[in-house]
């Protein structure tokens, strides 16, 4: 009889057989976009935008709503792709609100969809909590193992990045006699997982809780104030690839740098979040 020796589950943001704790109120990544051609470029040639958070298309009570982004990006042969975002919000943004904002953004700027040729709709989890290492006999991958960053709804870079010590984990732990599926499974998890990594993760989910308390002038000035950080900090906070001192000292950077409105609104949100902060001190899933 065949018997597994470990079984991955990566079947996706609601996994199969990977149990975790339930969350209720889950921030979710919503966008609609469009790859097409237009009456004139809606972003330089040659570029991608990674955040345009302007919203001067909107009336001042549009933008008392949830805000969102353009991401857009020049695909070649005067075909471009366009999509309105929202980076997290609960409950989620429709894609109806979504398509909206993206024909008032493109119209204020005087330009026109001349040719569809794809409609994306975009909907998954931003913030579901870590799975817990410890306890699961059955080892996650993937969206299943809750490897979305917070902080920008990225998981494929994460996923491809941690492949390798996590399957050097698993390679070690099955050539060890007498292991379990789930003794190899502790092994992954805690590969994939390590206290630093957690406690990384949960700085996050506490500045996306402090960013999705924020109106439309806040985010504005906080991505302002966000992007004028060095280079190396605010792609290293994007993709993850901060040591822990390294992201604390960006976001005190951030703090310093931002104007005094965004200032004490981060402030306010630690009142709210002085668990998301126990626990990143700790290095525990929430
Ligand atoms: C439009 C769109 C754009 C996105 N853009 C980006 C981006 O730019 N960067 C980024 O990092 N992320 C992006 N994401 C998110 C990204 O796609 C997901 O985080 C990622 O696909 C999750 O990968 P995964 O392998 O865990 O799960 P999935 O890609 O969801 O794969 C899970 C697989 O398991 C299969 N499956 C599920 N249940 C079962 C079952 N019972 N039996 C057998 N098979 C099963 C599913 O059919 C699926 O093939 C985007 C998502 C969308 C929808």
């Amino acid at each position: 009889m065949f018997l597994p020796r470990l079984v991955i589950d990566a079947s996706g943001h609601r996994p199969v057989f990977v149990r975790r704790p339930p969350k209720a109120d889950v921030a979710m990544q919503a966008a609609y976009g469009l790859v097409g051609r237009f009456s004139r470029p809606p972003v330089r040639p040659q570029q991608m935008v990674l955040m345009d958070f302007r919203s001067d298309h909107l009336s001042p009570a549009e933008r008392q709503a949830p805000p969102t982004f353009l991401y857009a990006m020049d695909l070649g042969d005067d075909v471009y792709f366009v999509e309105e975002t929202s980076l997290a919000y609960y409950p989620a943004i429709s894609y109806e609100v979504l398509q909206r904002r993206l024909q008032q953004r493109l119209a204020y700027r005087g330009i026109e969809v001349t040719d569809v040729q794809h409609v994306e709709h975009c909907l998954f989890p931003a913030e579901l909590a870590a799975a817990l290492p410890w306890d699961q006999p059955v080892m996650g991958y993937g969206g299943a193992a809750s490897l979305v960053h917070p902080a920008s709804g990225y998981q494929v870079g994460a996923a491809l990045r941690y492949a390798p010590e996590v399957a050097q984990a698993i390679c070690q732990a099955l050539s060890l006699p007498g292991r379990r599926p789930s003794d190899v499974a502790q092994a992954a998890w805690g590969t994939l997982w390590p206290t630093d990594r957690i406690r990384r993760r949960n700085i996050y989910l506490f500045g996306l809780a402090a960013l999705l308390r924020f109106d439309d002038a806040q985010t504005q000035r906080f991505f302002a104030a966000f992007f004028d950080l060095p280079l190396s900090h605010w792609s290293g906070y994007l993709s993850n690839s901060l040591s822990t001192n390294e992201l604390l000292r960006a976001m005190l950077d951030l703090f310093w740098q931002a104007s005094g409105s965004v200032r004490w609104s981060l402030v306010a949100s630690v009142r709210g979040g002085e668990r998301l902060l126990w626990h990143a001190l700790r290095g525990q899933p929430v």
